[in-house]
This record gives structure tokens, C-alpha cells and sequence, in this order.
């Protein structure tokens, strides 16, 4: 409507973990509220953005995602440099990328600002019959590395939107 929006902040988010866990799908939720079942692995894109309103403020959340380069420590220390969020995702169906998820944490604390907040996020919690990671391993995990934690399903969207506002408003409170 020709209206100029005026941004109070720019918060950068990275999203992490291993690959196919469900990053791609998760940030497309959250950012077109679409989930697409064809998808290939990321080409390229460097990041999308949403703005939206978190007491009273304008924040343009412009978030990260890797393009394939989730080996071990391939993602390079520009993919982290001014992040003030991470999103570290793991498929609840697969063990081996909880499992994984302390080395994430070990390559924030290693690339990224001390002050970055970071959600754990167990996708794929449509898949519930599949459920190799029971919940309180998480929670404890969690709990033990100050992170946030949620279980979301970029698939149905359940606590997508939920773990991005907690996120945002986390990073609001520390900027
Ligand atoms: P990435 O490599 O971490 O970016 O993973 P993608 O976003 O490309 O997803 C990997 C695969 O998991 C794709 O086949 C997706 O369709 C599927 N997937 C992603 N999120 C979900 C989810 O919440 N539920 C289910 N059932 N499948 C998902
Ligand atoms: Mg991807």
C-alpha cells in the first residue's frame, strides 16, 4: 500500500545442524509459511527475511541458512559473524544428529559472539512413531547448555512461529 515501514533492528540468525534435518523446510515455514515436498538441498540463497512486531518494535529478522556446507566445520566464520540468534536443528528421528548437536554448540561457542542465544529446535515432531530422541534427553541437554529448546514440525508448523518469536524476543532483551 506505498506505506514505507520504518525497522527498528536487523537481528541476524544462522540456522544450524546437520544435514536433512529439516533447516531448509523450517525457515521457509517461518518465513512463507510454506512447506515444500519436493525440495531439493539448498542452492545458494544466502538468507530470507520476515519483520514483524515484538513489543512495539520493528524487527526485520533476515535469517541464515547454509547452503550444503553442514560437514564438520565447513561452514566458515562469515556465516556466523554478527549472527545474534542460531537456530540448532535436529530430526527427532534420527539419534546420530542429536548426537551431533554438542559439536554445533562447541563451533558457536568457537565462531560466534559470546552473547548469541540459541534454540534447540527437534523437527520433524510429526513423526512421532519414528521418534528415535526421547524428549527429556533434549530438556536435559538443554537445560545444561542454557540453550532454549522446542520440538516443531516445519511440516504441520507446529512451534515454528512459537521458537522464532522466543528467539527474537530473547535477542531483544540482550540488544
Ligand atoms: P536441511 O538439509 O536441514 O536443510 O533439510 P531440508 O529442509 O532440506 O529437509 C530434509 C528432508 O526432511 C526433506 O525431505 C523434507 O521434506 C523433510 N522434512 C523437513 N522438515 C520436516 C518435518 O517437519 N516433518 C517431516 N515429516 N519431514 C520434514
Ligand atoms: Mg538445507
Amino acid at each position: 500500500n506505498g506505506q514505507v515501514e520504518k525497522i527498528d533492528y536487523v537481528f541476524k540468525v544462522v540456522v544450524i545442524g546437520d544435514s536433512a534435518v529439516g533447516k531448509t523446510q523450517i525457515l521457509s515455514r517461518f518465513t512463507k509459511n510454506e512447506f515444500c515436498f519436493d525440495s531439493k538441498s539448498t542452492i545458494g540463497v544466502e538468507f530470507q527475511t520476515r519483520t514483524l512486531t515484538i513489543k512495539s518494535k520493528v524487527i526485520k529478522a533476515q535469517i541464515w541458512d547454509t547452503a550444503g556446507q553442514e560437514r564438520y566445520r565447513a561452514v566458515t566464520s562469515a556465516y556466523y559473524r554478527g549472527a545474534l540468534g542460531a537456530m540448532l536443528v535436529y530430526d527427532i528421528t534420527k539419534r546420530q544428529s542429536f548426537d551431533h548437536v554438542a559439536r554445533w554448540v562447541e563451533e558457536l561457542r568457537a565462531h560466534a559472539d559470546n552473547s548469541i542465544v540459541i534454540m534447540l529446535i527437534g523437527n520433524k515432531a510429526d513423526l512421532v512413531e519414528l521418534r528415535a530422541v526421547p524428549t527429556e534427553d533434549a530438556v536435559e541437554f538443554a537445560e545444561d547448555q542454557s540453550l532454549f529448546f522446542f520440538e516443531a514440525s516445519a511440516l504441520s508448523g507446529d512451534n515454528v512461529e512459537s521458537a522464532f518469536f522466543k528467539l527474537l524476543e530473547e535477542i531483544y532483551g540482550v540488544v
